[in-house]
């Protein structure tokens, strides 16, 4: 079977080696009779799954010992309100205070959900008559001295702006990773807290992936529910209530395979040469643009527009039947979107850059 390809934004495309093991696995996990979907979390079974999962995932993105790895839920959102509700000290919402860096939607949902627990200082905004095109550099940040951590969205989906480089700062770094996280390798050290939703680059959506230092878990902010306190999860091996198990299987076969690719150095090699062969088709046509400044530009989400929008539908409905999914842009962007992360072939990008180019030459 010939599946196409799919670039959407997330829930995204799994490695297809990782469906197919899956499936074969669906109904009987290695001799155990059971679906993983079916197992207790706290059966040995699971907890070998889960095990193996941590232990890849620390392998890949050498997670340092005094790191915990968290598998949570309710996706990156949850974690704007967790980031705040944990790191911020102080007794009331009016000693409280952090650094936000505006580089996009994702930024701005995150900003306004640490309003409601702290005075939000920004650092620095790139927002220009209401888009976004590139990153701040380190020397355009003014970091407030009061701030308890400074939070930055590493790579933002809908824009498809990248950090070319990881702020500096002496307060804890709070990443959003969602979209760029196993892309490359990382420094996990430079990090206070790396958040991940799944759905992009990990495994299938409802899982939550959290490193967190150790030292910045258990002093939440007063009145913090157990379930958003990074103790509770840490103290318990992310079981104190029922984990999202099948989701949490289905990434650690996402790492398995990622580690038979050779780990995460292959990996950015790969994602890298897609993403330039990408912009320079982009680039090379009078037809096709992408406004966002050249260092600053998205490994993993690529933007772009028809010189005529009139023919954005046309183009989407050629794509599809080139088997080229989901390619519309975020209705706040318009134009088209490329998501290219992990799991999508080189060739998917070929196919898409051939696809490109034979429209231009018909219909441009
Ligand atoms: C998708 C995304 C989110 C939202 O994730 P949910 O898991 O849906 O809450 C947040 N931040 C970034 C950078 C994203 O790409």
């Amino acid at each position: 079977m010939s599946r196409p390809y799919n670039f959407s934004a997330g829930p995204a495309m799994l490695p297809e080696p990782v469906l197919q093991r899956a499936r074969e696995e669906m109904l009987d996990w290695h001799g155990s009779g059971m679906c993983v979907a079916e197992m207790s979390h706290r059966g040995k079974e699971f907890l070998s799954i889960a095990g193996q999962a941590e232990a890849d995932l620390r392998e890949l993105l050498a997670v340092p010992d005094n790191y915990k790895v968290l598998f949570l839920q309710g996706g990156a959102s949850l974690q704007f309100a967790m980031t705040p509700m944990n790191l911020l000290r102080g007794a009331s919402p009016a000693e409280r205070a952090a650094d936000y860096i505006n580089t996009g939607s994702w930024s701005k949902k995150a900003i306004a959900e640490a309003k409601r627990f702290a005075a939000v200082n920004i650092a620095a905004s790139t927002e220009q008559d209401g888009t976004f095109t590139r990153a701040p550099a380190q020397d355009e940040l003014s970091l407030s001295a009061d701030a308890a951590y400074l939070h930055y969205t590493p790579n933002e989906t809908i824009q498809g702006v990248e950090f070319p480089y990881v702020p500096q700062t002496d307060k804890p770094l709070v990443a959003d990773m969602s979209s760029t996280i196993l892309s490359r390798p990382i420094d996990v050290s430079k990090f206070g807290i790396i958040y991940a939703g799944a759905q992009k680059n990990i495994g299938p959506a409802g899982l939550t992936l959290v490193i967190v230092r150790e030292d910045l878990i258990g002093q939440p902010i007063t009145g913090t529910p157990a379930m958003l306190d990074y103790k509770t999860h840490a103290d318990n091996d992310s079981m104190y209530n029922t984990p999202p198990t099948y989701a949490w299987y289905l990434a650690g076969l996402v790492f398995q395979w990622l580690k038979d690719l050779g780990g995460l150095k292959g990996m950015a090699e790969i994602n890298q040469r897609k993403a330039s062969k990408l912009y320079a088709a982009i680039d090379g046509s009078a037809f096709y643009a992408n406004p966002v400044q050249p260092d600053c530009r998205s490994w993993m989400n690529v933007p772009f527009t028809l010189a005529d929008a009139s023919l954005d539908a046309d183009f989407l409905a050629g794509a599809q039947d080139a088997g080229l999914l989901t390619l519309k842009g975020h209705r706040s962007v318009g134009g088209m979107r490329a998501s290219i992360y992990n799991a999508m072939p080189e060739a998917g990008v070929d196919a898409l850059i051939q696809f490109m180019a034979e429209f231009e030459r018909t219909r441009g």
